[in-house]
């Protein structure tokens, strides 16, 4: 399976729709929210059915579970909190310092295999893509020998990211309550970024395969990433898999996404485009904190060379 791994808004929904395109995979949109948004919520599927009513989700349910139950998704709510959270990186590192958390761990853990497994052949043997973003997940997840797990860490210019983060963003398929999506101030998606980064960077240290991408190489040559990508995941490309991309233009069919940025909705021919609004609308004090904050991973990333502008 793919993971999308990285800090929201670094343009990973989009990512993981194009990826969807490729023959033999199957984006999901962030499957830790599975169990709350789609099976307790029943929130809307990227295509465009309840869950309780898409029949990839229900076929899904069956092969993994034997149908969707209540119980198990309110039992995954209450282990998430105990072992799926940034606070706990240092100790899933070696999970017997989880104590009693153990084997919390093991069942949040293998009950995701099942999942996984459930979509794969739900979807003819395809390539799992799962643009969950959170590192603590796949720390979670690298315990498991089972799941091939292969992370993409994705990145966006952390200014760029704390502009997106003051924007007011409705969410469409929300019921009632939390319509919007969460607004952060600079400061703190900032101490984000560098959180979520530094994980993922540890994650590849640690040997868990993983490929870094920054968001903006990907809008601006979108083919050869693909391509690029695709190895990673393990495809073999036949002559004409990519005819769904021209140029930066590229045709979305619909998907059964179960979380994300609202732009899962999005079907037919869409652009790809490097969104810079910040360079002009986040005020100049925000951006300076912001390039302070997060400076020495800019630099890494390669962001304060002159011709990354
Ligand atoms: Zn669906």
């Amino acid at each position: 399976m793919l993971y999308l791994g990285g800090l929201g808004r670094s343009g990973t929904t989009v990512l993981e729709r194009v990826l969807g395109e490729l023959p033999s995979t199957c984006s999901v949109g962030e499957l830790v929210h599975l169990w709350q948004r789609g099976v307790l919520d029943d929130e809307t599927c990227g295509c465009g059915k309840p869950f309780s009513r898409c029949p990839f989700w229900n076929e899904v349910g069956r092969r993994g579970f034997g149908g969707w139950d209540r119980a198990l998704a309110a039992r995954m709510e209450e282990l998430r909190p105990r072992v799926d959270r940034t606070r706990f990186i240092p100790r899933l590192l070696a999970p017997r310092l989880l104590g009693r958390h153990r084997a919390a761990l093991r069942e949040y853990v293998t009950t995701f295999l099942q999942l996984y497994r459930a979509i794969s052949e739900t979807a003819g043997g395809a390539v799992v893509i799962d643009s969950s973003k959170h590192s603590s997940l796949a720390f979670c997840l690298r315990t498991e020998p089972a799941i091939d797990l292969r992370v993409v860490h994705v990145v966006r210019d952390s200014r760029g990211v704390a502009y997106s983060w003051t924007k007011e963003v409705r969410r469409p398929e929300a019921t009632a309550e939390a319509a919007l999506m969460t607004r952060y101030s600079p400061s703190r998606s900032a101490a984000l970024w560098v959180g979520h980064n530094l994980f993922f960077g540890l994650l590849g240290l640690l040997g868990t395969s993983r490929r870094l991408l920054r968001y903006e190489d990907f809008v601006a040559t979108p083919g050869p990433v693909l391509e690029e990508l695709a190895e990673f995941a393990g495809l073999s490309l036949a002559p004409g898999a990519l005819d769904f991309l021209d140029g930066s233009s590229v045709m979305l069919s619909p998907s059964h996404t179960v979380a994300g940025n609202p732009m899962r909705f999005r079907t037919g021919a869409t652009t790809l485009r490097r969104d810079d609004a910040w360079r002009s609308e986040l005020p100049r004090g925000r951006r300076w904190l912001v390039s302070v904050l997060t400076a020495p991973l800019l630099a890494r990333y390669g962001y304060l060379r002159r011709s990354s502008r």
